[in-house]
Formats: structure tokens, sequence, C-alpha cells
């Protein structure tokens, strides 16, 4: 079964302003979907409707089998739990350690009482050690975050959303803020996580060629609307 059913999903903005228009396509689980366009096309419409940051207000859309369109306090909770986040801004908290960063994440996944002080138990931080191992910045766990370069914190931000045992990682622009060869070992680092352990990442991405490398998928918005879904080797002969 797809992972992600979108079905004639639609949103309008409270004053008015179109962010979706009929979107009907699935996802499976484990795919590595790079979605592109031109500011305003939509980009974080999409992927903000998926975790119901964004209100769908037409047509269906069902996240490992819940559906999104209508879920409202617990029923969100449940859906954001198998869903972590990553964004453009890396949005740490600088004055604390980048493992107490990491393990904010599991504030999806536990039970909010542990997320008092001192009460996360030795699995939090386990997971939260182990996904700074895989992101290879495990030895700055310690450090405060606003220490780090802008690609350490985004790949904090990354192991942050790990932490929490998602099934879906959705990326909002992750190297808007980066400069190239950093936004490669970044994307490197989400391509690596798709493929090691079958997280479906989708990544909103501001260049063309950096969709192209790092996904199986592209998901080409305009005004809204999806324009163009293939793969890179579709996109070269589109264009
Ligand atoms: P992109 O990520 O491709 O730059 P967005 O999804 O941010 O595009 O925006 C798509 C459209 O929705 C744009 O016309 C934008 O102005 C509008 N929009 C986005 N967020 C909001 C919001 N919170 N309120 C009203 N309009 C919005
Ligand atoms: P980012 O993509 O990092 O969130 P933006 O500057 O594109 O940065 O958007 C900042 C916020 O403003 C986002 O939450 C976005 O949804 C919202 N936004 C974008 N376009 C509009 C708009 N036309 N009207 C109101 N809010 C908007």
């Amino acid at each position: 079964d797809p992972q992600i059913v979108f079905d004639g999903v639609g949103v309008t903005y409270p004053n008015g302003y179109r962010g979706l228009s009929d979107i009907s396509l699935t996802i499976p689980a484990g795919q590595m979907v790079g979605v592109v366009g031109l500011s305003g096309a939509g980009k974080s419409t999409f992927v903000r409707t998926i975790n119901g940051l964004v209100t769908a207000t037409e047509g269906s859309l069902t996240v490992n089998g819940r559906d999104v369109t209508t879920a409202r306090g617990k029923q969100l909770r449940a859906v954001r739990s198998d869903i972590g986040m990553v964004f453009q801004g890396f949005n740490l908290t600088g004055r604390t350690t980048v493992l107490n960063n990491v393990l904010m994440g599991r504030l999806y996944s536990a039970p909010w009482w542990r997320t008092l002080l001192g009460a996360w138990k030795s699995d939090d931080v386990e997971l939260a050690m182990d996904a700074l191992t895989r992101v290879e910045i495990v030895q700055k766990a310690y450090t405060r975050a606003s220490e780090l370069s802008g690609g350490q914190q985004q790949r904090v931000g990354i192991a942050r959303a790990l932490a929490q045992q998602p099934s879906i990682i959705l990326a909002d622009e992750p190297v808007a803020s980066l400069d190239p060869p950093t936004s490669h070992v970044v994307m490197e680092h989400l391509r690596r996580i798709n493929g090691e352990l079958g997280v479906t990442v989708i990544t909103n991405l501001h260049f063309l060629d950096l969709a192209r490398k790092y996904s199986d998928r592209l998901l080409g918005l305009r005004g809204g609307h999806v324009v163009f879904d293939g793969t890179g080797a579709d996109a070269d002969e589109t264009v």
C-alpha cells in the first residue's frame, strides 16, 4: 500500500491565497522525493500539509493509514509521531547542548513527562547518541548548539528528526542556508538515512541539480499544481 495518498488535495489559506490545487498522487514507503519549483510554487505548503502543519481544505490526505485532513488534537499528534521535520533555519536551541536538542526529537514519541528535566531514560539518550553517530557529529554531543557551523547544526537537526524514529522525514529547504559543498554533505546524509533505514524522505529543494542527484523522484510544482512527476532522467528529456 502507498504510505502517503493525496486525493484531490487543495489548500486555501485563511486570507484566500491558494497554496495547492487538485493534488492527486501517492508516495510509497522508502521513496526519496525532491519537490522543486520557483518561489511561491507551493513546495513548502505541499511538505507541511503532510504532517498537518498546513491544513488541506479540499480533498483527502492519508499518511500511514491515518486521515490527516480531519485529524485534530490527539489524532494529529499520532500522525506527527511518525514524521520527523528538518527546517531551513535548523530550529535548534542554541544555549543548550547538542544532545539536549536531539532529545527534543523524543518529545514526539516519548511520554511528555520524560521531557521534564532529568526524566529522560537511558533508552532515549541511547537513541539520541545513535542518531548523532549516524550523522557523524557525536563528538559534539556536549557542545552548545550555537557553537556549531551551519552544516553541523543541520546534521544535528537531522539527528533530532531521527531520534524520533520516524517512518517519514520532511525537510523544508534543508540546505537553503548552506553553501554548495555543505549542501552536498547534508543531502548525502539524508540519502544514506533513506537507503539504510528505509525512511521516506521528502525534501523541498531550490536547486534542480541537487534534487536530481539525491532523489528517486522529482515533483515539480507551479502555481500550486504538480506540473512534473518523474525521475531525473525524465526531467532531462522534458527540459
Ligand atoms: P514555495 O515553498 O514553493 O515558495 P509556498 O508553499 O510557501 O511556496 O507558497 C505557495 C503560495 O501560498 C504562495 O502564493 C504563498 O504566498 C502562499 N502562502 C504560503 N504560506 C502562506 C500563509 N501562511 N498564508 C497565506 N498564504 C500563504
Ligand atoms: P521559510 O520557508 O523558511 O518558512 P518564508 O519566509 O518563506 O520562510 O516563510 C515564512 C513564513 O511565512 C512561513 O511560515 C510561510 O508559510 C509564511 N508565508 C509565506 N508566504 C506567505 C503569505 N503570502 N502570507 C502569509 N504568510 C506567508
